[in-house]
Parts: C-alpha cells; sequence; structure tokens
C-alpha cells in the first residue's frame, strides 16, 4: 500500500448504497456516488460511516500483522478523521500517515458522516451481482448454512420481490 496523493474532490450530492471488499473477506457497506466519477485508476472508492470505518482498520492491520507489516491507527477527535501507518511508508506516523476526515453526504434524503477510507490509494472492488454479474450489488440475501449471496438491486427485485407480489 503505497502512499498517494489524494485528488481534491468536489463533493458529488448524490451517493448510493455499495457493498466493497479489498479481498474476497471480509466485505463492507459503504456508499458511492451514483456515476461513479471518483473511480481511481479503475478501482472504486467508497465511502463508510464511523463504525465500518474501524472494523475497515482493524482488519487491514490485522492483514498486514500477519504478513509481518507493523502497522499503527487511530482516530483524531479534533480534526475529525481516521490516520494509517505502516511500516513500508517513509517516515513515522507523525510525519507520513494517510488520513481520512469526516464528511456529509447525502443518501436517499438523508444525511450520512463517512470516511473515504483507504480511497484513491488502496484497491477497492465493488460486490458483483451473483445473477447479472455486475458490480453493483446492494442486497445481501442469508443463505442458510452457506454463504451469503449478493445481488444487483433490478435482479433483486426481480428474483424475491416480484415473484411473491404476483
Ligand atoms: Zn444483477
Amino acid at each position: 500500500m503505497a502512499t498517494v496523493k489524494k485528488t481534491p474532490l468536489t463533493r458529488d450530492p448524490k451517493y448510493r448504497k455499495g457493498i466493497f471488499y479489498l479481498w474476497e473477506e471480509p466485505i463492507f457497506n459503504g456508499y458511492t456516488s451514483i456515476d461513479d466519477m471518483y473511480l481511481w485508476n479503475g478501482w472504486s472508492c467508497p465511502n463508510f460511516d464511523f463504525n465500518t470505518a474501524k472494523k475497515i482498520l482493524d482488519a487491514v492491520s490485522k492483514s498486514n500483522l500477519d504478513s509481518g507489516v507493523k502497522v499503527k491507527w487511530g482516530y483524531n477527535k479534533e480534526n475529525d478523521a481516521f490516520w494509517y501507518w505502516d511500516d513500508t511508508y517513509e517516515g513515522d506516523e507523525k510525519t507520513n500517515c494517510d488520513t481520512w476526515k469526516g464528511e456529509d453526504i447525502i443518501v436517499d434524503g438523508k444525511t450520512i458522516r463517512v470516511y473515504d477510507i483507504g480511497s484513491h490509494s488502496w484497491c477497492w472492488s465493488e460486490m458483483e451481482c451473483h445473477a447479472c454479474g455486475c458490480a453493483r450489488a446492494t442486497e445481501t440475501v442469508p443463505i442458510k448454512g452457506k454463504d451469503d449471496k449478493y445481488y444487483c438491486k433490478q435482479c433483486y427485485e426481480e428474483l424475491f420481490v416480484t415473484p411473491l407480489k404476483g
């Protein structure tokens, strides 16, 4: 994970829900711009709420520690920002860490405080739909004794909502 200078963003007011992952597991619920205007080298640039941000940094730390990389991360209340550093970075956490400040976005008319953890430097992917294969899955369908399956809104409605109505 190299340190990449973030491009300043002009916030798009339109966001939608999405399901994102760095590796196959774990997956995280987040938000992304409706028209994907913030793709970075083809990778997703998702936003996450406070608790999800903590879970992500915890998972990334554990994964890096497992491969022998020393990690430090935290949350700074004064500037409402998460920070992350590992020993592949030059310098220490005081001189060279990634920071992600809290920002408000609007999703379905609701204001949500989000942090774009790893956006524009980590390789985030968006979950593929199990039925049509598009990378826009938003609905999680738990399956007893098996892994959850994920569907885009359109497939989800065709498969699980319309048949029940008809
Ligand atoms: Zn689909």
